[in-house]
């Protein structure tokens, strides 16, 4: 079976790297990788030819491949041959026009960021890994745009107290994002609305910041509900406090399958210090923040708010190792040693969550109905 890796225009990450070719090509793939896949992190052509890879210039998807594997969502419905297997990001529930498209294109499209968030998935789950780079890559980026340093440091010149970041949405970005606070000597407090997460909060020195919000709870794969408008204002009430208190803010808080809660207004941004510093991870998909937007950064009163874009890329040659042992784990799951093939059986419990399209059709109940 043929497996072709092309390259990607909008992210510098890849899905293989060199290490993993060789993997891939002892399991029994014919291995395809468009020239200079991995050169902006310092991986070769030859590297894969190395490890059994044939390197071809142009981005034509080779004849009769069978697996085609991107980072993010093809370019268009020409994803992959008819019958063929499409394995990337899809961003499914805001290209549900592609999931059509490629659903009619007769390819078997899985989208990684629907993997399930189970013990038998972890090593494929691609939103974990990236996620957590992406919550790293936060903190030293606001680290960086800060007017003043994390530690306290008690000098003969003076005192610096240490600086205070706050960070909504605890999930497994923020998570990351406190522990990197916290190793750089930052006071940090955390909130989120699934109560489970205090205990996580405190395990890693920060303080949770608590709100009674009611009822909130969480899905049966740990993802939380969406607040009511009322939960919603009152959950600002407590943010505008904590904000102007700030020096740093990183926001993460996400609702699978629908738009971010939209948790910070301009004004708790204008009651900040000047030169605070505002990252807001859910930019991409609509926002925590007023006004915030993907890759653009602007001045809210003194604070300087920066609307997230690919924070991952900033990490980009670990976030792409362990994105390529992500995809690795998943294929080696699918891998049948019979037939020397993907096994495509929709009834797998991993491949229930994640594909969308097979056979000609939509195949995942959630993207069946365009309402839900
Ligand atoms: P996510 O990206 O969907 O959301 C980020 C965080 O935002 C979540 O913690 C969520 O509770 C929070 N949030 C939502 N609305 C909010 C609001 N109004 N204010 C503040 N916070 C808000 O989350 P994720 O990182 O993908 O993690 C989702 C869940 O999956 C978690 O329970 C996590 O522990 C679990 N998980 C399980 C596994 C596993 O078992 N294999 C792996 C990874 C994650």
């Amino acid at each position: 079976m043929t497996a072709y890796f092309p390259r990607e225009s909008d992210t510098v990450r890849v899905a293989l790297s060199p290490d993993n070719a060789g993997k891939l090509h002892q399991l029994g793939f014919e291995l395809v990788v468009q020239s200079g896949l991995g050169e902006g992190l310092g991986w070769r052509d030859q590297d894969y030819m190395a490890k059994g890879a044939r390197v071809v210039a142009n981005a034509d998807v080779p004849d009769g491949c069978g697996l085609v594997v991107r980072v993010n969502h093809p370019p268009g419905d020409q994803a992959a041959p008819r019958g063929a297997v499409h394995l990337s990001s899809l961003d499914a529930f805001r290209e549900r026009e592609l999931v059509g498209a490629l659903a009619a294109a007769g390819i078997s499209a899985i989208s990684v960021e629907m993997i399930p968030r189970t013990t038998i998935a972890q090593k494929m789950d691609v939103l974990s890994s990236q996620a957590s780079l992406a919550g790293y890559a936060a903190v030293i980026l606001a680290a960086e745009r800060l007017d003043r340093v994390f530690p306290m440091m008690m000098t003969p010149s003076g005192t610096i107290a240490a600086a205070k970041v706050f960070i909504v949405g605890v999930g497994v970005a923020g998570l990351q994002a406190i522990a990197t606070a916290k190793r750089l000597g930052a006071k940090v407090e955390a909130f989120d609305t699934r109560p489970a997460v205090e205990e996580q909060v405190q395990s890693l020195g920060a303080k949770f910041v608590k709100v009674d919000l009611g009822e909130t709870g969480q899905t049966a794969q740990g993802y939380a509900k969406a607040l009511t408008e009322e939960q919603l204002a009152k959950q600002r009430d407590v943010m505008a406090r904590q904000v102007s208190q700030s020096d740093v803010v990183i926001t993460t808080a996400q609702v699978f399958g629908r738009p971010a809660p939209r948790i910070l207004t301009s004004a708790m941004l204008e009651a900040m210090r000047p030169g605070s510093v505002v990252i807001d991870m859910a930019a991409a998909t609509g926002g925590n923040v007023e006004g915030s937007e993907p890759g653009v950064e602007k001045r809210i009163g003194g604070a300087l708010l920066l609307g997230a874009k690919n924070l991952a890329d900033h990490v980009a040659l670990h976030a792409s190792q362990m994105l390529s042992n992500n995809y690795l784990a998943l294929i080696e799951h699918l891998w049948d040693k019979e037939t020397k093939a993907l096994k495509i059986d929709p009834s797998d419990e991993i491949l229930a969550g994640c594909l969308l399209t097979h056979g000609g059709e939509v195949v995942h109940p959630q993207f069946r109905q365009p309402t839900t």
